[in-house]
């Protein structure tokens, strides 16, 4: 097994790197990071003001950038003397005026003095391999930065404190004690001795992989926080699908009209509900697409509906009848997308009396009662709903059952949630090698097998947190981060 120390050969920490860590373009102030054991030197060479080197950590110091006798700004210096800073060195932040010229001018002095420009991710790179993060703090660091909800930022934040780290590391802890006895074992193998209690060990895998396997399941809503939940819209036309679309986001956004199909317009809108972003996608080209029900097939509402995990499907509970409303559920229920059947227009079904829509219900082929036909659907309770997409009746409810139809698990607060597909494919290979290890304690394995499996799984949670990591992992992880990051 490697540490990433031992493996680094792109990084030279004797660099002293800067970058503007804050947007790109006009404003009240820019900060531009250095970093590096010459940050400090570095800054003080073109400092006008109190001897930066001379000062202490976690000071503010007013002062100009000067370019020999020319003075480019008026700023201030925060300083942070190594090992007290984000990247375990000394680190200058220099805060200017947000002019691009000056922001230039700054950064190409500096690089005249010495540093060199940070790569995407170098600071946090830099603040990893000096033990300051662990590698899933430091991707939460750039998860974070991408936060665009309560729960997205609570989850990053959650991660960036070091609450995935803490449990990975205890599991961690309690395989490497017996992958150790396991070890002991075969330097005594002739003498056929067993310092592992195998029950024990069976004991502990089975928990060990219970967790592990919880952390894969917590993807799910994970991965919902952190990328929204991709969610179609789709209905026969007239069904009301704009108007429930306007009713949802509470704003007359989509047009609604009389004409069938008349919407052509691409609306893409984000619905938050409970800290979850919902996507609603491309829904005009679901309504093009459902008018080729009917007519050519479903292949492209299909291709729509297979890149979403929600179908709400929006039926008019007036006009459709059983035969059409099963086929529609039918051609559009597709393995691994939840579907929602929202019977809309209910205001007008409440001012028919029932004897007249018991009569045309059964010469038409229409649903006389919704509410018999969701009971004898099939489909759970929170799969469907009555609504009036107009009168908004009913709108809270059916956010509601969008959330629970795609978050089946509640946000409890506390609970460790894998948000990262990378995590998620260690965690996959982890249960795979903890699996083989049950399996070889049952089936009386020699230990060397043993140990082999226990180390793979070892090595795979050891990837998460970069307690074993490659080059190309941490060029992959960083190259994603802005620069100045
Ligand atoms: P789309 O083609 O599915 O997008 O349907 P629209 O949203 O354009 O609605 C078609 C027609 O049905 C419009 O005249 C809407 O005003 C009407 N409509 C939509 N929802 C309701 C509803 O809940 N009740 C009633 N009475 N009319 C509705």
């Amino acid at each position: 097994m490697n540490t990433h120390n031992s493996q680094l050969t792109t990084h030279n920490s004797e660099d002293t790197i800067v970058a503007l860590a804050t947007p790109n373009g006009i404003g009240a102030i820019a900060v531009i990071r250095l970093s590096g054991l010459d940050a400090i030197a570095i800054a003080n060479s073109v400092w006008k003001g109190k001897d930066l080197t001379k000062q202490a950590s976690h000071t503010i110091h007013f002062g100009h950038i000067v370019d020999g006798d020319l003075v480019l700004d008026e700023v201030l210096a925060s300083l942070f003397v190594a090992p007290k800073s984000y990247t375990r060195e000394n680190v200058v932040e220099i805060s200017c005026h947000a002019s691009g010229y000056i922001i230039e001018s700054i950064i190409k002095l500096f690089i005249k003095k010495g540093a060199r420009s940070a790569k995407p991710g170098e600071f946090t790179l830099r603040a990893f391999l000096n033990g300051q993060l662990d590698l899933s703090q430091a991707e939460a660091v750039a998860d974070l930065i991408a936060s665009n909800s309560k729960a997205s930022q609570q989850v990053a934040l959650q991660q960036l404190r070091g609450g995935f780290s803490t449990q990975l590391q205890l599991l961690r802890e309690q395989l490497v004690n017996f992958a150790s006895l396991i070890e002991l074992e075969l330097d005594f193998a002739e003498e056929d001795v067993e310092f592992a209690n195998r029950d024990q060990l069976k004991n502990l895998i089975h928990e060990i992989t219970k967790i592990v396997g919880r952390l894969i399941q917590s993807f799910e809503l994970g991965n919902a926080i952190k990328n929204g939940v991709n969610t179609v819209i789709a209905g026969r036309p007239n069904a009301g699908k704009s108007t429930l679309l306007n009713a949802l986001l509470n704003e007359e956004r989509a047009i609604v009209s009389h004409i069938p199909g008349t919407t052509r317009d691409t609306i893409e809108e984000v619905l938050n509900i409970q800290g979850i972003n919902f996507r609603l996608i491309d829904t005009a080209g679901i309504r093009e697409a459902t008018d080729a029900i009917e007519q050519i097939g479903v292949q492209r509402t299909m291709e729509k509906i297979s890149q979403s995990a929600l179908l709400v499907y929006v039926f008019d509970a007036t006009e459709i009848t059983i035969e059409e409303l099963n086929s529609d559920i039918e051609s559009l229920q597709k393995p691994g997308i939840t579907m929602l059947l929202v019977a809309n227009k209910m205001d007008l079904l409440e001012s028919e009396s029932p004897e007249d829509r018991k009569s045309e219900s059964l010469a038409s082929g229409k649903i006389q009662n919704i509410g018999d036909f969701f009971r004898t659907s099939g489909l759970p309770d929170f799969r469907t709903i009555s609504i009036s997409a107009k009168e908004k009746q009913h709108i809270d409810e059916l956010k509601q059952k969008i959330y629970s139809s795609a978050i089946k698990d509640q946000l409890s607060g506390d609970e460790t949630l894998v948000t990262n597909i990378r995590h998620l494919e260690a965690l996959q290979k982890t249960e795979e090698a903890l699996i083989r290890v049950l399996g070889g304690i049952d089936g009386s394995i020699t230990s060397d097998f043993l140990s082999m499996d226990i180390k793979q799984s070892l090595h795979y949670l050891g990837e998460i947190t970069g307690v074993v990591t490659t080059d190309d992992l941490l060029e992959n992880i960083f190259s994603k981060f802005c620069i100045g990051k």
